[in-house]
């Protein structure tokens, strides 16, 4: 395995510092039966514990004094809506009842599949059943009005949206089934230890099993033949020969940069939607910090505005919305005794929108104050190490296409047959895995595209 960063795990990184060990991108995941699987089928032991929340998250919204606590138990979340919601426990029932049998109706046809051609595709696509056509043409905002009258009810269920890295507005309806996963089905899970113990668990396995990693080597050009890959290049200009490459760089990306398939040179590229980017701080604090939770929201009270513009203009000056995660409460080693390890998460625009970034620190220190506001603890007194990184620092890091955190978006013009495959049309020992192919973005999507793509490879080294 050959690695452009000083160690393995992309995304799902993490950073020491002044005695803090931060989890650098992901903090919690659905799905957790997809690492089962993953497991199951490579007959190996779980290298790594999940723990399950209960709550959920939490979620502060401008204006309303309590913040809303969302648990999987819907007697205790109707509790939380009493005031906001009549009939709360019936509409949200109705919800995931409907994105239940959405989800269960689609699983299995698209998003556990490989697609062999246009036809393939719309062949499994009209295995779901035609109740669920309209929610291909609407997006999320509009369904969640269909099924909730308050707009905190609304704004609550639309941030699964966030987490595939766009807004309610600009992702469709169909991708609601996430509530369900992620309030019925499975819930959300987090890592003993701290998130980047699946990746020392996963590369440990695969160092027994003689795997070899090579850092700090950045893959730079391909040298084809015959219809093939003959060798990769790395910036050194070293050649890396195998009889199959697998790629985890971004799908759309590597094929533009290295591969310098026309169809994603840079114009293509900037032309096509691309999700938001990270603006991240990390936080070490002395002492404790009063109310938050472990997962918190901050959300304003201008959200449809706010949805409208934040990843297309400047970051929110007034309301600026925001994700904590609050590190040491789950993971102790995370923090020196006496000191919590702060993650604040601030979706911003990627590079195509936002290029200048020498605010940073003024943007990272308006969110700190607010929150200072919002916990009434004088966070900024108690900093006593402090990281901020920019989209050019996540585009830097990993390769990630202007910053944008999460990849490719997943409206339908880049789903399924429309999203950059998991093998190349050009070169026949060329095969992607992760975020910018199928099925999609997110910790448990990027296991299933590793299943889907080792199903190609196989079938491919047996020819
Ligand atoms: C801030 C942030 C928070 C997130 N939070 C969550 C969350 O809470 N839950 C969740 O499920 N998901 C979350 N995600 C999304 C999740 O991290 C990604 O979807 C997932 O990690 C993508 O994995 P991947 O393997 O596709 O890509 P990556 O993790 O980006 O891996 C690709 C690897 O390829 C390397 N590489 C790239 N180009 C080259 C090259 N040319 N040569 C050599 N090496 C190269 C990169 O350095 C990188 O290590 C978050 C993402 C971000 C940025």
């Amino acid at each position: 395995m050959i690695e452009k960063h000083h160690q393995a795990g992309g995304r799902l990184n993490t950073l020491s510092k002044d005695g803090f060990t931060f989890d650098m991108g992901p903090t919690f995941f659905s799905m957790s039966y997809e690492f089962d699987k993953l497991i199951d089928e490579c007959n190996i032991d779980y290298p790594f514990e999940f723990i399950e929340l209960d709550p959920l998250f939490t979620v502060n919204i401008k204006g309303v004094d309590k913040p809303f606590t969302i648990y999987k138990d819907i007697d205790k979340l109707t509790e939380q809506f009493i005031e906001f919601e009549p009939n709360f426990k019936e509409k949200i029932t109705a919800h995931l009842n409907k994105t239940e049998t959405l989800y269960h109706d689609t699983v299995n046809h698209i998003v556990h599949n490989n697609f062999d051609s246009l036809f393939d595709y719309f062949t499994k696509l009209t295995k779901v059943p035609l109740k669920h056509t309209p929610l291909l043409y609407k997006n999320m905002w509009s369904e969640l009005c269909q099924s909730f009258d308050s707009q905190e009810a609304r704004m609550i269920f639309s941030l699964v949206g966030f987490f595939l890295g766009a807004t309610p507005f600009d992702t469709p309806a169909v991708y609601s089934l996430l509530n369900y996963v992620e309030l019925k089905h499975d819930g959300y899970h987090n890592v003993k230890g701290g998130m980047y113990k699946i990746v020392e668990g996963v590369t440990g396995v695969l160092k027994d099993k003689g795997v070899q990693f090579i850092y700090n080597t950045e893959i730079t050009g391909a040298k084809a033949k015959n219809g093939t890959i003959d060798a990769l290049t790395d910036k050194n200009g070293k050649e890396w020969r195998a009889d199959a490459y697998i790629i985890n760089s971004d799908a759309a990306w590597f094929r533009g940069k290295v591969l310098k398939h026309k169809e994603y040179r840079e114009e293509k590229l900037k032309r096509k939607k691309w999700t938001m980017a990270p603006l991240t701080i990390y936080l070490g604090v002395k002492g404790d910090i009063k109310n938050l939770s472990h997962h918190n929201y901050f959300l304003g009270n201008n959200f449809n505005k706010y949805a409208n513009r934040v990843f297309k203009n400047r970051t929110d000056k007034e309301t600026p919305y925001y994700y904590v995660n609050v590190q040491s409460m789950s993971n102790p080693n995370a923090a020196p005794t006496g000191h919590q390890a702060l993650f604040i998460l601030i979706p911003s625009p990627h590079l195509l929108y936002k290029k200048d970034w020498s605010d940073k620190n003024e943007v990272a220190n308006r969110v700190i104050e607010d929150l200072s506001n919002k916990t009434r603890c004088n966070i900024m007194n108690k900093i006593v190490s402090k990281t901020v990184f920019t989209p050019y620092d996540w585009r830097d890091m990993f390769n990630l296409y202007k910053g944008s955190g999460l990849g490719l978006a997943h409206d339908m013009s880049q789903t399924g047959w429309f999203r950059p495959a998991n093998r190349d049309k050009k070169y026949k020992n060329i095969f992607f895995t992760g975020a910018s192919t199928i099925p999609g973005t997110g910790l448990p999507m990027a296991v299933i595209s590793s299943g889907l793509t080792t199903e190609r490879v196989i079938k491919h080294l047996k020819k």
